[in-house]
C-alpha cells in the first residue's frame, strides 16, 4: 500500500513513515447489540488485510454510551469474533475506561475557543427548524444546528451553567475550519481500488456536538484520539462512516494528530436493498451460530478464504 500522491499530504506522510514498518488495523464495534453479518464482513476485512500486509490487528470496544452498551454484548463480541476465526492483540482498549482522556481533549478544543455550551433540547431545535422548508440535515439525518446558543453572551452562559442547566458542547464549525487553516482531505482506498484524494467537507456537519450532555465526549472525539493513540495506520470501515471522516480529519488537524489511510467498504444489503444494521433486524452472528451455520460458511459467503488460519 502506498500512501498515494496526495494533495492532502500533511498527515498522510506521517502515517506513511510509520506504516513502512508495520500497518495497524482495528475493528471498533459498539457493544449495544449483537454483531450481525455486516460487522462480520468489516471485522474479517480488517483482520485479513492485517494478515496480508503483515500488520497488526486490534479490537477496540467503543462503549462510551454507557446507557446503551452492555457487558453481555461485549462478551458476545469476543465470542462471535473468535468463532469467525479472528484473533486480536490484548489488552483490548475499552473506551469507557478513558473518559478522562477524552474530556482533556475536549477541554483543549474549548481552550482554543472552538466549542460553546449548548443548552437546547431536541425539542428546542425541532421547534426552530420545523417551520422552515427543507432545513438542511447532517449526514446522520439530524437537522443542522440553527446556532441558537452560539449567540449567547458569556454572562448568559455563566448564569445558566451556575443555575445547574446542563449543556452539551458544540463545535463552532466556521471558526474551527478557519482555525485548521488548510485544505483538508484524505486518501481514500475504497474497496481496494487506486487511492484517490477526497476533499473533506466538515461543513456538512454544522455545529455538531462534540461532548454530549450526559457523556464528556462523543464518537467523533473518541475515535480520533484512539486511532492516534493506537497508531492506527489504516481505518477500514463501512461507507456509512464516509462522511464522518470529514469531521475526523478536521479534528485531527486541530489536535495535531496524524491521518490514517481510509478504506470505506461497501455495506452489505438485504434482499430489499436495505442497509444491514441492528435496526433492520439483520440476523445476528449469534442466531446464525444457533442455527448451526458454520464459520466457514459465513466466511465463504462474505468472500473470504473459508479456511481459518490460527
Ligand atoms: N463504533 C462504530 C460502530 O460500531 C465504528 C467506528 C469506526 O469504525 O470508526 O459503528
Amino acid at each position: 500500500m502506498s500512501s498515494g500522491s496526495s494533495e492532502f499530504a500533511k498527515g498522510q506522510e506521517q502515517v506513511a513513515d510509520r506504516s513502512v514498518l508495520q500497518p495497524v488495523f482495528r475493528f471498533a464495534p459498539s457493544p449495544n447489540g449483537y454483531l450481525h453479518i455486516g460487522h462480520a464482513y468489516s471485522a474479517l476485512r480488517n483482520f485479513e488485510m492485517a494478515r496480508a500486509h503483515d500488520g497488526r490487528f486490534l479490537l477496540r470496544i467503543e462503549d462510551i454510551d454507557t446507557d446503551r452498551c452492555r457487558p453481555d454484548f461485549e462478551q458476545a463480541i469476543y465470542e462471535d469474533l473468535t468463532w469467525l476465526g479472528i484473533t486480536w492483540e490484548k489488552p483490548v482498549l475499552r473506551q469507557s475506561e478513558h473518559f478522562s482522556d477524552y474530556a482533556r481533549t475536549v477541554e483543549r478544543l474549548q481552550d482554543q475557543g472552538l466549542l460553546y455550551p449548548c443548552f437546547c433540547t431536541r425539542l428546542d431545535i425541532s421547534r426552530v427548524v420545523s417551520g422552515v422548508r427543507d432545513w438542511p440535515r447532517d449526514p446522520d439525518g439530524a437537522p443542522i444546528y440553527p446556532g441558537t446558543c452560539r449567540q449567547l453572551s458569556q454572562e448568559e452562559r455563566n448564569r445558566r451553567l451556575a443555575s445547574g442547566q446542563r449543556a452539551a458542547l458544540r463545535i463552532d464549525m466556521s471558526q474551527a475550519i478557519f482555525e485548521a487553516g488548510m485544505l483538508l482531505g484524505w486518501c481514500e482506498y475504497g474497496e481496494g481500488e487506486e487511492p484517490r484524494d477526497v476533499r473533506a467537507e466538515p461543513m456538512l456537519w454544522g455545529d455538531t456536538v462534540l461532548a454530549r450532555k450526559d457523556i464528556p465526549t462523543s464518537y467523533h472525539v473518541s475515535v480520533v484520539i484512539d486511532d492516534a493513540r493506537q497508531g492506527i495506520t489504516d481505518v477500514v470501515r463501512g461507507k456509512d462512516l464516509f462522511n464522518a471522516t470529514s469531521l475526523h480529519r478536521l479534528l485531527q488537524a486541530l489536535l495535531d494528530l496524524p491521518a490514517p489511510r481510509y478504506h470505506h467498504h461497501d455495506l452489505l444489503r438485504d434482499a430489499a436493498g436495505q442497509k444491514l444494521s441492528k435496526s433492520t433486524r439483520a440476523k445476528s452472528i449469534r442466531t446464525l451460530r444457533a442455527e448451526g451455520v458454520k464459520p466457514e460458511d459465513v466466511r465463504r459467503r462474505l468472500g473470504f478464504d473459508p479456511v481459518i488460519h490460527r
